[in-house]
């Protein structure tokens, strides 16, 4: 351990060749499409600037964000990138976005209709997507946009239509009735737009076989780590993050005695306790503590298993290391909380949510590390 790290309660490890080669191999697997990176919200959490570096090392080119600040965040980074926004046009943003050269991906007739007036007003026809509605209801055009936007047929004419997107609900569940019903839409939605590249497959999509995979296919999560296929199913990508957290002491608790608040979990014998510095405000979700009836949250301490026992606080969780050698585990040793051995799958699904929301929701106090040694650009 160097003396970088002493201070720091937890430490947030980004394996950045880990993600290059989750993206090539996202990459041939979505041949002949290309394959572009969501990198929106902080890429997941992970840092955008680091990761987006590295997969425009790999050979990324085309990237999508959320939000316009997010754009234009990216676009300092990577001044070449192709860069769509999509959450799509918020009102009065159509100038900052093409300040940052970033293309919208415009999900209904208001936008469609703000882009092509400052298309109008510059004398350009700007780049943009247009977002199609085939199941998931939230953004997009319908049916009836469609036919309307056909009794206008100049707004069309006044942009650039780069890409035709749409979002996927069920995709992660391969055979679902409602991934062929979308791809069905799609065709058919698209067959009444003007032909342009389409795309519809993020992670799970890109394993659902290579009818979803059009011209340009947009993973996130799976670049990530998280298991792009359905719970439980064998994760076919390599682990990026690893969160990793410090022994403070290591202290005897004696049979009987409880530990934590509200005295959750009791001791059945003489036990040996690692206090670890970690907790929720670290994005390590308090309904990983421990409870009658769920199975225990494992962290990983050189080569052994130990469960966390009573409650998850906001700065320490704790551990019992009774099981585990005594030459192992001592104060100012690391413990992984998450990473190769407890994977972000495992800790969701035992927290009760998904892998997007546990990394999205880490590190905001951990001190970051990238190990950059082994990137290579491939240019
Ligand atoms: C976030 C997002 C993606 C990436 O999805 P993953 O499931 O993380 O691969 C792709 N497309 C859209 C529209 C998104 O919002």
């Amino acid at each position: 351990m160097t003396t970088d790290t002493a201070h720091a309660g937890t430490i947030m490890h980004v394996d950045l060749a880990a993600l290059q080669n989750n993206y090539r191999k996202l990459a041939q697997m979505s041949l002949p499409a290309e394959c572009g990176a969501a990198i929106k919200a902080n890429a997941y959490g992970l840092g955008m600037e680091q990761c987006a570096t590295a997969l425009w090392a790999a050979g990324c080119r085309i990237f999508f964000v959320a939000l316009v600040d997010e754009a234009i965040d990216l676009r300092k980074t990577l001044p070449d990138a192709v860069i769509y926004i999509l959450n799509g046009l918020m009102p009065g943003t159509a100038g900052i976005t093409a300040e940052a050269n970033a293309r919208p991906s415009l999900s209904s007739l208001d936008e469609i209709a703000e882009w092509a007036e400052l298309c109008t007003s510059r004398g350009t026809r700007l780049p943009a997507a247009i977002h199609i509605e085939t199941g998931m209801n939230r953004v997009g055009l319908t049916v009836s946009d469609i036919d309307t936007l056909h009794t206008h047929p100049d707004l069309l004419d006044q942009f650039e239509l780069t890409l035709i997107v749409s979002h996927l609900a069920n995709g992660e569940i391969p055979g679902d009735v409602m991934n062929a019903r979308q791809l069905e839409q799609f065709n058919h939605l698209r067959s009444l737009l003007p032909n342009a590249p389409a795309s519809i497959a993020n992670s799970p999509g890109i394993f659902n076989g290579s009818a979803f995979g059009f011209d340009l296919t947009r993973p996130g999560i799976a670049l990530y780590g998280g298991n792009p296929g359905a719970e439980n199913s064998k994760n076919p990508m390599q682990p990026v993050v690893r969160l990793l957290g410090t022994i403070s002491q290591v202290r005897t608790v004696p049979k009987g005695e409880t530990i934590g608040y509200g005295g959750t979990w009791q001791a059945k014998q003489d036990s040996k306790i690692a206090v670890v510095s970690a907790g929720y405000a670290d994005g390590y979700p308090r309904a990983l503590s421990s409870m009658p009836d769920l199975p225990d949250t494992r962290v990983w301490i050189d080569g052994f298993f130990a469960p966390v026992i009573g409650r998850i606080s906001m700065d320490m969780i704790t551990v019992d290391v009774t099981a585990i050698p005594v030459e192992i585990g001592h104060r100012g040793d690391h413990v992984e909380l998450l990473g190769p051995h407890v994977t972000i799958d495992e800790i969701a699904a035992r927290a009760g949510t998904i892998s997007y929301e546990i990394l999205t929701g880490l590190g905001s106090r951990a001190t970051r590390m990238y190990s950059c040694d082994h990137i290579k650009s491939e240019d």
